[in-house]
This record gives structure tokens, C-alpha cells and sequence, in this order.
């Protein structure tokens, strides 16, 4: 009789556990579904009503990779900046060791183990950027997050020990789908996420923390040999021996510097041998160093702190007109915001998740006409994948902005009322801006205002969606908000001007 009391107890316990632990798993680490399938030719034509997916689809499957490549340039009418691209990742390195802090350069140790760096920093020939990282701040969700524009659930924590094939539209299918070849060094991690995709690979495990020495040489010891061939068009090469370092004695570790001056004499050697000599340049290279996460004075990460999410986005070869060392460095971007600059630089659709907004330098040097379209695609982009959570919403419902001859005045509305609404109509605001630019064929009457307009209306749709999808949509699904991804304070930049209080849906 006892025993079968302690038995029903021990059951309702089991129980009680199991509910409480689903409610808080569900509750706390939302899990938002991810569209399915990937970016195709259809990304580069607006359809509202959808269903062309499917026929789009089969026609990009059935078609070889050149033809898929020359289909998509057709198509956004733009020539892809560059035809080769390294993605330098520095694991851990705070973005703060190389760009500085509020306008203040980086320490003085840093800074001169950085020389290379730092001067293509001061003479304009590298862009930085502070790239915040969304927590979970380990490395297999940030790296998603780089290749896809997408911020995954908080689930990722759990799964980065145990990686499985990223299967969400991402950078590197997309790449694949054109043809290209690619090549990986370093953290395997790549190689868990994307099995079979690398044509070469050497790949180190993150396993050996003590390890801060051989961890990078068995990437750099390819270099050499790898820069000098041309059967590629991605090399990726991903450094774990600063993380490491970190995490053996943290920020100001005395390994710390010299641990930096080898990352400056990698970053020397590539920029040497392709960038800086486009004779001997296979194809035009970018080369973007990248962190995926920073880390706290203790080497740590894992959290939402400012240390941990200070990650680092540097573009070299990128061709703009910043000459001094404060225009170079002192943007904020977000780590997302790497995958649409890449796919529209490299010429293939924005992954179908991302909710990342393009780099405005990155595009500098194209036309206007041609800044404006890498604008609308992207907005176009993010609209879709708005309408997937919002199935009712349809921009083409409201009563357009007609009047485009009547000067910009009348063709801008001011935005207010539900989401819904205010999307749609900071959305209008770009697209007949935008049209009635386009409209203007002589370009004496094309004045700079009326493309400021323009870029502005588009920006200030793609960051009102951006905020709005990572704040809104997280929020009205499951009643919580996510608080740390988006923190209250970049909230109040669009409160302050055409953001009102979201309305719940
Ligand atoms: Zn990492």
C-alpha cells in the first residue's frame, strides 16, 4: 500500500516535471519556424500573391550552375562586384582589439600588433564595422547567422556541441547552386554544418582548448598554397587559436598580442598576394575578416553582454571613397547584416530567412540607379518574409501614393496605425519614391534630393521590418519578447522618428 503511494508520487513528480520543463523550453527558447526551401529567380521580381515559388523551383533545378549564375545577373541587373571571396574568421575577437571603442582607438599593444591592419584601416583600403552579435554568442549559431542573415532560436545553445547540416537557405548553397568551389581550413564546424559542400577541406576541432599554436597552424600552412590557385571561389578560413587564448587567460592574456600579430601577418599575406596585386589577382577577391562572437575580461562567452556580442566585420578590397581612419571604423552594424551585402555583392538571391540589412558602403561605387536596386531587392526580401508571418498582409491593398509629378512632397505619407499598416506604408514610401525617380528619365532632372529620399525611404523601411520581425513577431507569437536580441535603446532610434508604439496583432 505504501510502496504504491510512493510510486503515484514519484509518477505525478516525473509529470509535473516534464510539464514544467516543456512550458519552460517553449516559453523561454521560442522556437521560430524557418521558411522553408531556398532564394531563387523569383527573389529578383516582386510577386505579391506568392505561387510562383513552385514553378520557379523547378526551373532553377533543372538549370546547370553558369546558366543559374547568368539567369540571376540577368535578372537584378547588376554585375557582382567581385568574383572570389575569403572569409577570414577570427574566433572570439572582440571587434574593440581592432576598431576601438566610442572613437577611441584600440589599446596601444593591440594596435601595434596590428600594424598591417590598422594602416589599411587609417589609409581607407579596409572598412570596419562593430557587426552586434545576437546571444547565444557560441560559435556554430553565429556562423548561421552570418551565412543565412537569420537569428536561430535559443535552442542553438544545446546543439552546439551536437551540429547538424544547416538546411535553411544560406550563403553557401546559394554559392554552390552557381557553381562555385569552395574551400574550407579550420573549425570543423563548417564542415558539420555543410557536409560535402567543400571541395577541399582540413578541418580542426575547437576540442583541445589548452591548444593556442598547432590550432592555427594547421590552417595557415595551407595559405600559401591555396592563394596561389585559382580552382576557387570561397576560402574559408576560420582561426581558433584566439578564442582559445581567451579562454585560457582571458582578455589580457599575454599570449593576446602575439596571437594578433599572426592574424595581421595572415591578413599582409592575403591582401599581398590577391588585393593588392589585381595583376596576379585570379579574379577580383574580397576579403572579409570576420568574428563570430567577442568575449568577456575573463575570456568567457556565451551571453548578451557588449563584450561578448562585440563581434567584428572588416571588408577589404571594397573600393570607397573613406580616406580617414574614423569614417573607416566608426559604424554598427549587425552580425545579420553580412549575408545580403554578400549576396548582392557576389551577385546570388538573399537567403529566404535573413532578416539582415545590406551595408550601405559596401555599394558605394555602383551607380545610383544600380544603389537603389540592391535596396529594393533587399526590401523586397524582407517584405516576403514579413508576409510569410503575416499572411494577410499585402501592400498592393492600400491606396497608392499617386502624385509622383507633383514634386517628393506627395509622395511620402506619414506612417502611423497598426504594423501592419506602418510596414506597408514605409514600404510605399520607398517604392513610389523609387518609381518616381526612375520616372525622371533625364538624368538632369534626377536631382541628389530626390535619391536621398529614395535611400532614406528604403532604409527606413528595412530597419522598421528588421526591428519589427526580431521584437514583434517573437513577441505576438508566444507572448514574450526576446529582450536582448533587440535592447530597448535601438527601439528608441525609430520611437524618435517614425516608429509608434507597435500595436499588437
Ligand atoms: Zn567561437
Amino acid at each position: 500500500m505504501k510502496l504504491s503511494i510512493i510510486i503515484t508520487v514519484i509518477i505525478s513528480a516525473v509529470i509535473l516535471q516534464i510539464i514544467g520543463l516543456s512550458l519552460f523550453i517553449f516559453g523561454f527558447f521560442p522556437v521560430k519556424p524557418a521558411l522553408s526551401g531556398v532564394s531563387g529567380p523569383e527573389s529578383f521580381y516582386y510577386d505579391d500573391g506568392g505561387g510562383s515559388d513552385s514553378v520557379a523551383n523547378h526551373t532553377r533545378a533543372s538549370m546547370p550552375p553558369h546558366l543559374l549564375k547568368s539567369l540571376y545577373q540577368e535578372l537584378s541587373g547588376i554585375h557582382p562586384s567581385f568574383e572570389r571571396l575569403i572569409l577570414m574568421v577570427i574566433d572570439g575577437l572582440p571587434a574593440e582589439f581592432v576598431l576601438g571603442k566610442d572613437g577611441q582607438p584600440p589599446r596601444e599593444d593591440f594596435r601595434e600588433a596590428m600594424p598591417y591592419t590598422q594602416a589599411l584601416l587609417s589609409n581607407g583600403m579596409a572598412t570596419g564595422y562593430h557587426a552586434k552579435a545576437a546571444p547565444p554568442t557560441v560559435t556554430m549559431p553565429r556562423l548561421k547567422a552570418m551565412v543565412s542573415g537569420a537569428i536561430g532560436g535559443f535552442l542553438d545553445v544545446a546543439f552546439n556541441f551536437h551540429t547538424q547540416a544547416m538546411l535553411d537557405d544560406n550563403l553557401l548553397g546559394q554559392f554552390f547552386r552557381i557553381g562555385w568551389k569552395m574551400v574550407m581550413l579550420g573549425d570543423e564546424t563548417w564542415l558539420k554544418l555543410f557536409p560535402g559542400l567543400f571541395t577541399r577541406h582540413d578541418g580542426v576541432s575547437s576540442f583541445y582548448v589548452k591548444d593556442t599554436v598547432q590550432v592555427d597552424q594547421n590552417v595557415s600552412r595551407h595559405l600559401e598554397n591555396e592563394l596561389n590557385r585559382d580552382d576557387w571561389n570561397l576560402l574559408i578560413l576560420h582561426y581558433l587559436g584566439l578564442d582559445h587564448v581567451g579562454h585560457i587567460g582571458g582578455r589580457n592574456s599575454i599570449l593576446m598580442a602575439p596571437k594578433l600579430k599572426e592574424m595581421d601577418e595572415v591578413v599582409k599575406m592575403i591582401h599581398l598576394s590577391t588585393i593588392q596585386t589585381r595583376d596576379n589577382d585570379q579574379g577580383k577577391t574580397l576579403l572579409v575578416v570576420v568574428s563570430d562572437h567577442g568575449m568577456t575580461e575573463n575570456g568567457n562567452h556565451g551571453g548578451s553582454s557588449y563584450e561578448e556580442t562585440d563581434s567584428l566585420a572588416l571588408f577589404v578590397g571594397l573600393k570607397n571613397d573613406l580616406s580617414d581612419y574614423a569614417a573607416s571604423s566608426c559604424d554598427s552594424i549587425y552580425q545579420v547584416d553580412i549575408a545580403p551585402t554578400l549576396a548582392l555583392l557576389f551577385g546570388v538571391p538573399i537567403p529566404k530567412n535573413n532578416v539582415g540589412v545590406l551595408i550601405s558602403e559596401a555599394f558605394d561605387l555602383l551607380t545610383d540607379d544600380k544603389q537603389l536596386r540592391v535596396l529594393e531587392l533587399n526590401s523586397w526580401q524582407l517584405l516576403r518574409l514579413i508576409q510569410a508571418q503575416l499572411p494577410g498582409l499585402s501592400c498592393r491593398n492600400l491606396p497608392s501614393h499617386d502624385g509622383f509629378t507633383d514634386g517628393l512632397a506627395s509622395t511620402t505619407v506619414e506612417c502611423s496605425g497598426s504594423m501592419e499598416k506602418m510596414l506597408c506604408c514605409l514600404y510605399m514610401n520607398a517604392i513610389n519614391l523609387h518609381s518616381s525617380w526612375k520616372s525622371k528619365s533625364l538624368s538632369r532632372s534626377k536631382s541628389r534630393d530626390d535619391y536621398s529620399c529614395t535611400v532614406a525611404a528604403y532604409h527606413q523601411f528595412l530597419k522598421t521590418a528588421k526591428t519589427c520581425w526580431l521584437t514583434c513577431f517573437w513577441d505576438c507569437g508566444n507572448g514574450h519578447i526576446i529582450s536582448n536580441i533587440i535592447r530597448p535603446h535601438d527601439l528608441h532610434e525609430y520611437r524618435g522618428s517614425t516608429w509608434r508604439e507597435p500595436t499588437p496583432l
